[in-house]
């Protein structure tokens, strides 16, 4: 086929023990999915689970250095479970959600908080406080194998200090609640990445400064914040 301009590259992220890479297709993500977490927002930890989404282009590696971003005074780190998807579906009941999972990793879901509070207060959307260039470092992904974890410590630190510490268990909506509810709204795909919502703790990160991340059993991450 022609193509009028050369066609974007396919955006991937690393799989754990394999040469091979996971193709994003696109890049998912839950608000508020820790009661504290919500709770530090101002928000209610009973509403139930809503979306927003990062162009899969955003994906980093882990190891990577990245420009601290353009159009913040106030960029946030937000540690998160990450869900590779590998068969898609609409209307996917909870009970089988967790067979569409391909495998799992640790990411960070990286806010332009001054942009997002501004569009929360004027009614506006998040798109570019949280869908911006390399908003979404990542962990190689680990393949579930039919091993999906229910509980665990997230964390992160900042120049090494602790930041965020939580446990998977406490998440609001589980990763099969997560995946079915998403299903009813869109055709969930291969390639899809959920990111599945943030432990309290979380803050800004300044130029210079390294984030270091991880899900106990899934993975680790670690991406340094440039002047
Ligand atoms: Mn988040």
């Amino acid at each position: 086929m022609d193509f009028v301009i050369a066609p974007p590259a396919q955006p991937s992220v690393a799989v754990a023990g394999s040469d091979a890479r996971f193709p994003v297709r696109r890049i998912f993500c839950v608000g508020r999915n820790y009661a504290a977490h919500a709770r530090e927002m101002g928000g209610d930890e009973r509403e139930p689970p809503f979306f927003f989404s990062k162009p899969a282009d955003a994906v980093v590696e882990s190891g990577a250095s990245i420009p601290y971003p353009p159009d913040t005074t106030d960029l946030h780190h937000e540690i998160e479970l990450v869900v590779a998807v590998g068969r898609g579906g609409s209307d996917i009941p909870v009970e089988a959600a967790l067979d569409n999972v391909w495998g799992y990793a640790a990411g960070i879901d990286l806010t332009r908080r001054d942009l997002q509070a501004a569009a929360k207060k004027a009614g506006k959307p998040w798109d570019l406080a949280k869908g911006f260039d390399r908003s979404a470092p990542i962990s190689p992904i680990r393949p579930a194998a039919g091993a999906h974890p229910g509980a665990g410590r997230i964390w992160l630190a900042v120049d090494g200090a602790m930041r965020q510490e939580g446990d998977l268990r406490d998440m609001i909506w589980s990763v099969a609640e997560t995946l079915a509810a998403l299903s009813r709204s869109v055709i969930l795909q291969p390639g899809d990445l959920v990111f599945t919502g943030t432990p309290e703790g979380v803050g800004p990160v300044a130029r210079g400064q390294t984030l270091t991340g991880g899900v106990d059993g899934v993975g680790e991450i670690r991406v340094r914040i440039d002047g």
